[in-house]
């Protein structure tokens, strides 16, 4: 018999080709840290941080897209917002306003002069006391930009499991708070699905209704009207879900924000994730269930029978969405802050 791995219940390399594939951070120069620009190689936490211990963490994802002209970030004060939201869940005081944080993000793009990029501000509770109460250890915020690529594969749209793993149950961590802890539960999902051979997981609530992805929001199609689970279905109040909602009522369609069960999922006409990082993400399989004819946003595939074609609705959100942010669409909802930084690389590289 040929000996166990050392690590057996471990991650299995190879499963999943296209989803396990690394992506290492690439350092850029200055991180912005409590008011000023230092080194990135500076940017360090002692090993007896509150954070470390603890998990008491609040941060946040934000892309900078590519314009034809120049680069802009994606809903910046509304991500600043959520993280000032977060913070006041965990009684964080963060000693800077909503324009202050905002224009720390613009610096700390025009200074790295990296565009396109992703945006990673954090708050943490630093260095000063190991006990449990958070009271003697002080704020600390960081905000670090990078060049990142493409989150969830799968170029014909993602083959995705519901997870054995619920999310968070209501009064225990909070989801509306974007927490570092709350990822503790996200990487169960991600690793059993990556493990399993899916790209990504989707979570049930406490009750078994339909919650959401690791690291995205969950939306479902059926008869040309668009569902999606409710907040209090413990989803993160995402801020592409809420580009994606503003999208698909500014296109003519009905947005029904409700309980879902699993097998909605099954037998829609499509599926799809939202997310910083996952951007608009087509997906072609629930559980090996095929959506729709497994051919999410390939023109000229089969008519369902009220006449629109699998994949039509995500195509025409995603197209939305991607003009917008990349420029080439009118900036209609006014979700664009400029930076001076010239793109260098297409925004989904
Ligand atoms: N749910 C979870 C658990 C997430 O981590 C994210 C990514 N921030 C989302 C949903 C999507 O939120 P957003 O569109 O604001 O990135």
């Amino acid at each position: 018999m040929p000996p166990l791995a050392r690590y057996p219940y471990l991650y299995v390399p190879g499963k999943s080709k296209e989803h396990s594939k690394p992506m290492p951070i690439q350092a850029t120069s200055k991180i912005w840290h409590n008011g000023n620009l230092i080194p990135w190689e500076q940017a360090n936490i002692h090993v007896m941080s509150h954070v470390v211990h603890y998990g008491s963490s609040v941060f946040e994802g934000i892309r900078c897209y590519g314009q034809p002209k120049g680069s802009a970030v994606f809903r910046l004060p509304e991500h600043m917002q959520r993280l000032l939201d977060s913070a006041k869940i965990y009684r964080m005081e963060i000693p800077y306003t909503l324009d202050e944080l905002c224009a720390a993000v613009v610096d700390v793009i025009e200074a790295n002069e990296v565009a396109p990029c992703y945006i990673r501000p954090i708050v943490l509770r630093g260095y000063g006391e190991i006990g449990v109460s958070p009271k003697g250890s002080p704020i600390e915020v960081y905000i670090a930009n990078f060049p990142w690529g493409k989150y969830v594969a799968g170029q014909g749209g993602a083959d995705v499991c519901i997870s054995s793993w619920n999310r968070l149950a209501p009064n225990t961590m909070p989801a509306l708070a974007k927490a570092g802890a709350n990822y503790m539960n996200s990487q169960l999902i991600r690793m059993e699905a990556d493990i399993n051979g899916y790209v990504e997981g989707i979570a049930l609530d406490v009750n078994g209704l339909i919650s959401e992805g690791s690291g995205e929001n969950v939306f479902v199609v059926r008869n040309g009207v668009i569902y999606t689970p409710q907040l209090g279905n413990s989803a993160l109040s995402g801020i592409t879900r809420d580009s994606a909602i503003a999208i698909a009522r500014h296109l003519g369609y009905t947005v029904s924000e409700q309980p879902i069960p699993r097998e909605m999922l099954y037998i829609a006409d499509e599926v799809f994730f939202t997310g910083t990082a996952a951007e608009v993400t087509p997906i072609r399989s629930v559980d090996r269930i095929v959506i729709g004819d497994g051919k999410p946003g390939v023109p000229g595939d089969r008519s369902s029978s009220q006449g629109w074609k699998s994949g039509e609705i995500t195509r025409k959100i995603g197209d939305e969405f991607l003009g917008i942010a990349n420029g080439l669409k009118p900036d209609r909802f006014g979700w664009l802050t400029p930076v001076k930084v010239n793109a260098a690389q297409p925004a989904s590289a």
